[in-house]
């Protein structure tokens, strides 16, 4: 048997335990005594029916032992006696059984019927499970009353009153139905009107004399203290609480539906289906991690004994989800660790020449990243890493670090980018980088080569004429074959497409894969997204901390904002102005830049004005950049972030024009690619949106990773997991900063699982229940 009324014990027994630890191991938790009450308990028939006579036994010799001799060790001993009966419990039905219950419609359940299962419907709730996991906005403290007199300074404010009932009387006023009670307590009394609630009379009356609970707005009136509508209750056995006594939850609801139903419709739910919540973790488990029973946090999430205890029960329900993800990515990781690699060979020779090309100093950052993709290489296994950091940190160079050592093993590193501009600039960078290495040819593989250019691309790749290859998706094309390729290595991945990727990585056999992102990614993000990847980080920017100043403009102080870009160009520096992005149209995005461009020529007559739009051809467009480059005070108008991915070393100031419509990390990175040098800079964001608490985020810190965080923050954890997995529960719940650590912990848990298979499999059920049907 898994009755109902062992779980109320457990969950009775978990946080009278807890109060055992609070008040230092002295029997006090529960009035007259922790061990009394638990002696009582489990000698009821109930209890002796549901449980064998060895575990009773143990249990009595346990509560004997810590009765005799309260203290931490005889409360651990019986501790996790509870625990053996708990995991006995937990397995008395097939976790198979209760997870197809928990599928059920809730319209087969008691107290529902078609009518309510449609309202609930309506909240996105249909399934036993579904309401189980949808959780209170808030709860209300009904464990604490005023006195009436009290209740006369606290107008406006919902207050709980227990009082008697005095008097009942009804009139019609309107066409309405009034009925009035006139309830009292030993300081004064109050008067509680309910409008066209027919029953509400007999009811009273019925009671008079009896106590009552009320609650509800407390309103001074006509010389009277008045209550209108409340909700009430008239407690059948004064000895036994009743739910004016308890935490009450507050629940999201939809017409038709009232508070008190809808509480009604989850205790009852609650009462015959948290039997059937799965249990994955063991007691010891649970006392090792110190976290709460499954089933216990979901029960104490709906009414809580405590608000302390809610807390917990929020914890274990955001560990469990983190537990999901984690493990799930974890197994991936391991599985891909199995596959046999290309194994390179890597000399200290190999890394001190690479260094050699290089015109400074790698800093720390870049050299343990360097060390780890060493380690990858020469493990044998393919390599599936994450590298990540702000702009400006110095990913390229590294990557290319990766390049080398995979050309020097006599193989080929493709790298892709996600622009035809940015391709060029890493071609670029790297040809003068190995200019001096005779053994290294590359290519540059753009979609808008000429068919001549393209084919020679191409043969040179097949052949291995090529030991490296930089270019856009043009990759992905089925005819670009290679010739020993070994490296992948993808830049700002998050510009391409899962598929894209897949379809470039087919082309080798378990190749090892870099892929970088151009921006810090939260560490949530990190663990969450890329959990299936080894992750490598560079924190610190190679020429210190960049000395770029950012305010934010509204339109009306462009003038003095002009002045400061007067003296940029005065210094013979050069401007970007960035146009405000238009998703729905690239056409309007061009108009608008146009436009742009001559009011900027008109405002600085002497100055050259540049224009780079999405819709030119590459050759306009490289002539653009060109020119730019080379003008010594210049001001380049662009429409999209893409074609500012560019490295001019003397642009010492950027416009960004509506800033409000794009991301922080977005600004950010566009931002970064004024001050190249260190130099002093600027960035504006002009915009006159009302509300720039956002932008102001930008305005206070320089750094890429604080930035992300807060990004993060503003964008909610329901950007976490993706969309698939961005169930509702998660955003219902989870508190990105302070949950950090249940995310770590989360991992730890989730690969000591993976290290001892033998004890996954009710996790894996879980996680298999999950994705298989509550995709919520
Ligand atoms: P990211 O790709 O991370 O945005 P890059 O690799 O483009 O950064 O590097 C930014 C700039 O810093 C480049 O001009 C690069 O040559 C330079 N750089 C990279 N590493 C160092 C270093 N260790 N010391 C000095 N300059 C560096
Ligand atoms: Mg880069």
């Amino acid at each position: 048997m898994k009755s109902h009324r062992s779980f109320a014990l457990w969950k009775r027994i978990h946080v009278a335990l807890g109060k055992e630890v609070e008040l230092g191991y002295s029997n006090h938790s529960i009035k007259n005594g922790f061990t009394a009450y638990l002696r009582k308990a489990s000698s009821e028939d109930w209890f002796i029916q549901e449980y064998p006579d060895s575990l009773r036994e143990k249990l009595n010799n346990a509560t004997m032992i810590y009765e005799k001799n309260p203290s931490e060790g005889a409360f651990h001993g019986l501790l996790s006696t509870i625990g053996e009966l708990q995991d006995y419990w937990d397995h008395q039905i097939p976790t198979a059984v209760m997870q197809d219950i928990l599928l059920k419609p809730l319209q087969y359940c008691k107290g529902f019927g078609p009518k309510r299962a449609q309202l609930l419907s309506r909240l996105d709730i249909q399934k036993i499970v579904d309401f189980l996991y949808t959780f209170p906005k808030s709860w209300i403290d009904r464990r604490k009353t005023n006195t009436i007199l009290e209740a006369y300074s606290m107008q406006g404010e919902t207050v709980q009153i227990q009082a008697k009932i005095a008097q009942v009387s009804e009139q019609k006023r309107g066409g309405y139905l009034i009925t009035s009670l006139v309830a009292k307590d030993h300081t004064g009394y109050l008067i509680a009107s309910f409008v066209n609630q027919k029953y509400v009379k007999k009811l009273l009356q019925e009671h008079l004399n009896s106590p009552i609970f009320l609650s509800g707005k407390i309103q001074y009136q006509y010389g009277k203290l008045q209550m209108s509508n409340p909700l009430f209750e008239i407690p059948k056995d004064p000895k036994h609480p009743t739910s004016f006594q308890e935490i009450q939850p507050v629940y999201k609801l939809t017409d038709g539906l009232s508070q008190n139903v809808y509480r009604q419709l989850i205790r009852q739910t609650l009462l015959e289906h948290i039997v059937h919540i799965p249990e994955f973790f063991t007691s010891s488990v649970r006392i090792q991690e110190n976290v709460m029973h499954r089933g216990e946090a979901l029960s104490h999430m709906h009414f809580p004994l405590s608000f302390q205890v809610t807390e917990e029960a929020r914890k274990r329900l955001v560990l469990d989800e983190f537990l999901f993800n984690q493990y799930t990515a974890l197994q991936y990781k391991m599985l891909h660790r199995k596959k046999e690699g290309i194994q390179l060979h890597i000399s200290d020779e190999m890394i001190l020449d690479y260094q050699s090309l290089l015109p400074f100093e790698l800093t720390f950052d870049q050299k343990k990243t360097m060390r780890e993709f060493c380690e990858d290489l020469q493990s044998g296994y393919p390599m599936n890493r994450l590298l990540h950091g702000d702009v400006g940190s110095g990913k390229t160079i590294v990557a290319g670090a990766l390049m080398y050592f995979t050309m020097k093993n006599q193989y080929q590193a493709i790298f892709m980018a996600p622009t035809e501009i940015l391709a060029k600039q890493v071609f670029r960078i790297f040809t003068s980088l190995f200019a001096s290495d005779q053994s290294i040819k590359g290519v540059l593989l753009l979609g808008e080569l000429t068919k001549k250019e393209k084919e020679k691309a191409e043969f040179a790749l097949q052949s291995g004429e090529a030991s490296f290859a930089v270019g856009t998706h043009a990759f992905i094309e089925d005819k670009i074959l290679f010739h020993r390729p070994a490296t992948f290595i993808v830049d700002e991945q998050h510009r391409f497409g899962v598929e894209q990727r897949k379809k470039l990585f087919v082309k080798a056999t378990q190749p090892h894969v870099l892929v970088m992102s151009a921006t810090p990614i939260p560490r949530t993000m990190a663990l969450t997204q890329f959990g299936d990847l080894d992750v490598s980080v560079i924190q610190q920017l190679p020429q210190g901390q960049k000395n770029i100043e950012t305010r934010i403009i509204s339109s009306s102080q462009r003038d003095s904002m002009n002045q400061i870009l007067w003296s940029v160009l005065d210094k013979d520096e050069k401007i970007y102005v960035v146009c405000p992005l238009i998703e729905e149209s690239e056409s309007l995005n061009v108009a608008n830049s146009v436009q742009k461009t001559e009011e900027i020529k008109a405002r600085f007559p002497s100055i050259d004005v540049y224009l780079l739009h999405g819709k030119m051809k590459t050759d306009e467009k490289n002539h653009v950049m060109e020119e730019f480059r080379k003008a010594s005070k210049a001001i380049l108008v662009s429409t999209t972030v893409i074609e500012v991915g560019v490295d001019v070393a003397e642009a010492t100031a950027m416009v960004i024009e509506n800033a409000e419509r794009f991301g922080l990390a977005q600004l950010h990175q566009l931002r970064g690619r004024v001050g190249r040098k260190s130099q002093k800079s600027y960035c504006f964001l002009v915009t006159d949106a009302t509300s720039s608490s956002r932008l102001q985020i930008l305005e206070q810190s320089n750094n890429g990773f604080a930035i992300a965080e807060k990004d993060l923050e503003l964008r909610g954890p329901g950007e976490l997991f993706g969309t698939l997995q961005s169930g509702h529960i998660f955003s219902q719940l989870v508190r990105l900063e302070e949950d950090y650590p249940l995310l770590e912990k989360a991992k730890m848990i989730a690969t000591r699982f993976l290290e001892n298979p033998s004890s996954a499999g009710e996790l894996e059920k879980a996680i298999e229940f999950r994705n298989r049907k509550m995709v919520l």
